[in-house]
């Protein structure tokens, strides 16, 4: 079975003031295969966001059918939301908590048992142990944006999603967190991450889909569509 199955999946969002509505998918379908690491690739406005934040719940579709782990996000939302991660394109937490106490408050809120030692264990996945206790105000960037992929394990989901995880992020930067993608695929996460680098996409993924003006283009194994784009 597909860890995520995506049947015309359309989203119009409502115009606003003299703004006419905006169809930003149009009847979109694939399947992201269990186990490896899938990308979503478009150039800005495509329907990127809008295709993750349908599986996060966080937009409500027009129409179509996903299922995320076998699970339908309409009649099992609870067991849909449990087998996913997301971690958002926006850095999003209380300046003034620790990692440790974003990592808790997370896990306390989807219920993990053992939810301190499952922070430790985090802390260690994305080399954040000696910052446990310092305010998330004054990370760096890049230990707030592995802050983040932390806070979306918490659950211990199968399935991690990130959207545009490397966007305005330096080279260092991008080179570590494509390390940890790849330490975290290698211990059984199927991953899916948008970008808009064709690079990016091409050096860390097994399978491309091709998203542009909110239809799916392509959707192939990387090393098939390497010399067609
Ligand atoms: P991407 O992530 O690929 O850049 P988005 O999903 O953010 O694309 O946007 C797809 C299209 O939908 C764009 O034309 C965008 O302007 C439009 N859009 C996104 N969010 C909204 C919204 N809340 N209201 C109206 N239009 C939106
Ligand atoms: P629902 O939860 O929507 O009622 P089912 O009762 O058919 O749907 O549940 C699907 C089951 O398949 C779940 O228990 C899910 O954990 C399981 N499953 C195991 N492996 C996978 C996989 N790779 N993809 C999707 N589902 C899987």
């Amino acid at each position: 079975e597909a860890a995520i199955s995506i049947r015309n999946l359309v989203k119009e969002y409502a115009g606003q003031g003299n703004s006419p509505p905006k169809l930003a998918l149009k009847g979109v379908s694939f399947d992201v295969p269990e186990g490896g690491i899938f990308g979503l690739l478009g150039p800005n406005g495509a329907g990127k966001s809008t295709l993750i934040n349908t599986l996060a719940g966080l937009v409500m579709k027009t129409s179509g059918e996903v299922s995320i782990w076998g699970h339908d996000i309409d009649r099992n939302p609870r067991n849909a939301k449990a087998s996913i991660g997301i971690v958002p394109q926006e850095i999003v937490f209380d300046p003034f908590f620790t990692p440790f106490e974003v990592l808790e408050n997370q896990g306390g809120m989807y219920g993990v048992a053992k939810a301190l030692r499952r922070s430790e264990e985090l802390l260690r996945a994305v080399h954040l142990e000696d910052k446990r206790n310092a305010y998330a105000r004054s990370l760096s960037g890049g230990m707030k944006r592995r802050l983040l992929i932390a806070k979306a394990m918490v659950h211990s989901p199968p399935i991690l999603v990130l959207d545009e995880p490397t966007a305005g992020v330096d080279v260092e930067l991008r080179r570590q967190l494509w390390e940890l993608v790849g330490e975290l695929n290698a211990e059984g996460v199927t991953v899916v991450l948008t970008t808009h680098y064709l690079e990016e996409a091409e050096a860390l993924c097994e399978r491309i889909a091709i998203i542009n003006h909110g239809e799916l283009v392509t959707n192939k194994p990387t090393r098939e569509l390497v010399g067609m784009v």
